[in-house]
C-alpha cells in the first residue's frame, strides 16, 4: 500500500501525549519457565514511531521484545508481565490524550508462581492452574477521565462481527482488527487490517507494518480531532 504524503501528517498529533503498549507479556511459572505468545512488538513499535513522527510525545510501554526504541519516542518503559504492564499503562495514561493498545497481553497467568524450578518426577506432569489477567484496555476505557482509546483484535474468523462486538463491549473509540495467518499479523513483517469505529469502518490492505502504522495514525488523529470538536 502506498501512503499518500498528506497521510504522513507531520504535525497531525502535535502537542498530544500518546501512550502505546506493545509486544507480548510473559507470565512466569517458575524461575526458568513462562507462558508467552508470538507477538514481536513490531506493529506497536511502528505505531509509536509513526505517532512520534506525527508530532506526539509518545510513551511506549513494551513487553519483552528484541526491538530498538524508535528515535523520536520520548519515553520507553519495559515490563514483563501483564500486571506490570497494567501498572505502567495506568501510570502513563494519566493526562494522556490517546491510548493505543497493540500489546498481546496474556489472558492468563499461573495461579501460583513456584520460586523453585518445577521438577520432573514420579508424580507425572504438573497441572497448572491459570487465573485471568486484568484487561488493561477495558480498564483504561472505564477511567473517568479517559483518553481516546484504540484497541486491537487478532481474529482467525468472523472478523467484522467480533470487531463490532469488541468495540461496543470494551467501549472503544476505535478498533483495529486483523485476520491472522502465517503471512500477516502476529510476528510477521506485513499486516492487513480493518478499522472500526462507532458508525464506520475502513479496510487498509496488506502493507508493511510501518505503512499500516502511518495510515492508522492519520485515521486516529482525524477521529480524535473530530471527537474533540463535537
Ligand atoms: O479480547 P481481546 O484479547 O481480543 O482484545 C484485544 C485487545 O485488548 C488488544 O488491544 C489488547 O491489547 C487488549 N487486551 C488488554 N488486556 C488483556 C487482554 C487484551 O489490554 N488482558
Amino acid at each position: 500500500m502506498r501512503v499518500k504524503s498528506s497521510e504522513r501528517g507531520r504535525d497531525a498529533l502535535a502537542g498530544l501525549h500518546v501512550v502505546v503498549n506493545a509486544g507480548p507479556t510473559y507470565e512466569d511459572i517458575d524461575p526458568v519457565r513462562f507462558l508467552g505468545n508470538r507477538s514481536s512488538g513490531k506493529m506497536g513499535f511502528a505505531i509509536a514511531e509513526a505517532a512520534s513522527l506525527a508530532g506526539a510525545a509518545v510513551t511506549l510501554v513494551a513487553g519483552p521484545v528484541a526491538l530498538a526504541t524508535p528515535a523520536k519516542v520520548a519515553l520507553r518503559v519495559d515490563v514483563r508481565s501483564a500486571r506490570q504492564m497494567r501498572d505502567a499503562v495506568l501510570e502513563a495514561v494519566r493526562g494522556a490524550d490517546v491510548f493505543i493498545a497493540t500489546a498481546a497481553v496474556a489472558d492468563w497467568r499461573v495461579a501460583t508462581y513456584s520460586s523453585r524450578k518445577l521438577k520432573k518426577g514420579a508424580r507425572g506432569a504438573p497441572v497448572l492452574e491459570l487465573v485471568e489477567n486484568p484487561d488493561i484496555l477495558a480498564e483504561v476505557a472505564a477511567l473517568d477521565r479517559r483518553p481516546f482509546v484504540v484497541g486491537f483484535a487478532a481474529e482467525t474468523e468472523r472478523l467484522a462481527e467480533r470487531a463490532r462486538e469488541k468495540l461496543v463491549h470494551k467501549k472503544l473509540d476505535m478498533l483495529v482488527a486483523n485476520l491472522v495467518d502465517e503471512h500477516v499479523g502476529i510476528g510477521a513483517d506485513d499486516n492487513a487490517v480493518e478499522l472500526f469505529w462507532p458508525g464506520g469502518s475502513e479496510a487498509l490492505p496488506r502493507a508493511s507494518k510501518l505503512e499500516i502504522a502511518t495510515a492508522l495514525v492519520a485515521r486516529i488523529a482525524q477521529r480524535f480531532r473530530d471527537r474533540s470538536r463535537a
